[in-house]
């Protein structure tokens, strides 16, 4: 049986994720911004939370685990290289390492970038990827504390993962991340066809996430860094990915 995955909604535009295996009813949280709206999802599958997975360490990833933990005895689990500016976790993981509560398992894939610590989770018995903020719908996190190789680097790793993969990232930004990415690809059919379909869920306040990486993988020019295509819009033809992804990340810094 595959998990079931609920999208929070938290802070203005944060998403926490709840994953819950039906037979065993345990329970997992990806990333805490905030415990009243993470709580009350519990509530409703159960009452039950056996982890919360940490992606990184700002404040609008966290601020919500202390509240939690002490509600529901959850352990806490974030990457072994900011231990020293996570709170206080009950497991440090390492990139590549696998990690299992009860039925439910995961991956640990290293991406700095975004910050040096960031981890993203892979579980694929529930054929997702909680990307955090390293990968979002249609963009990708800021450089804070990363180097765009390093964030490329960071990128290949996870569109490497089955294209069926859904990804569960730590934001809502499609809508803002879809008009830079048609700026920058304005004859892709598939992204003309995402971007209507986001207006309709947006108008309708539903989440635009969680989405195939197959689709980003069509859509999302972060991704596609390595296209001629994109390339040739920026006026870069011939250079290597690693830089065309650098004058994307540049050039959406001063985006409005
Ligand atoms: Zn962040
Ligand atoms: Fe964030």
């Amino acid at each position: 049986m595959v998990p079931k995955i609920d999208v929070i909604a938290c802070l203005g535009d944060n998403y926490a994720y709840l994953l819950r295996d039906g037979e065993s009813g345990t329970a997992v949280v990806i990333d805490a911004p905030e415990a009243a709206p993470i709580l009350a999802a519990v509530d409703v599958s159960g009452g039950r939370l056996d982890a919360i997975l940490l992606t990184h360490h700002h404040r609008d990833h966290i601020e919500g685990a202390a509240a939690i933990v002490e509600r529901t005895g959850a352990k806490l689990i974030g990457a072994a290289a900011d231990i020293h500016r996570l709170p206080p976790l009950d497991r440090a993981v390492h990139d590549g390492e696998s990690l299992s509560v009860g039925p439910l398992d995961f991956r640990v894939i290293a991406t700095p970038g975004h910050t040096r610590g960031h981890v993203v989770y892979h579980a694929p018995m529930a054929r997702a990827l909680f990307s955090g903020d390293t990968l979002f719908s249609l963009g990708c996190g800021r450089l804070f504390e990363g180097s765009a190789a390093e964030m490329w680097e960071s990128l290949l790793r996870l569109a490497a993962l089955p294209p069926e993969t859904v990804i569960c990232p730590g934001h809502e930004y499609t809508a803002s991340n879809g008009r830079f990415a048609l700026s920058v690809d304005p004859q892709n059919a598939s992204l003309a066809e995402r971007l209507a379909e986001v207006e309709v869920l947006r108008a309708a306040g539903q989440p635009t996430v969680p989405v195939t990486l197959q689709r980003e993988l069509l859509t999302n020019p972060f991704l596609r860094a390595g296209d001629p295509r994109l390339a040739e819009s920026l006026g870069m033809v011939g250079q290597p990915a690693v830089e065309v992804f650098a004058e994307l990340r540049r050039r959406k810094d001063s985006f409005r």
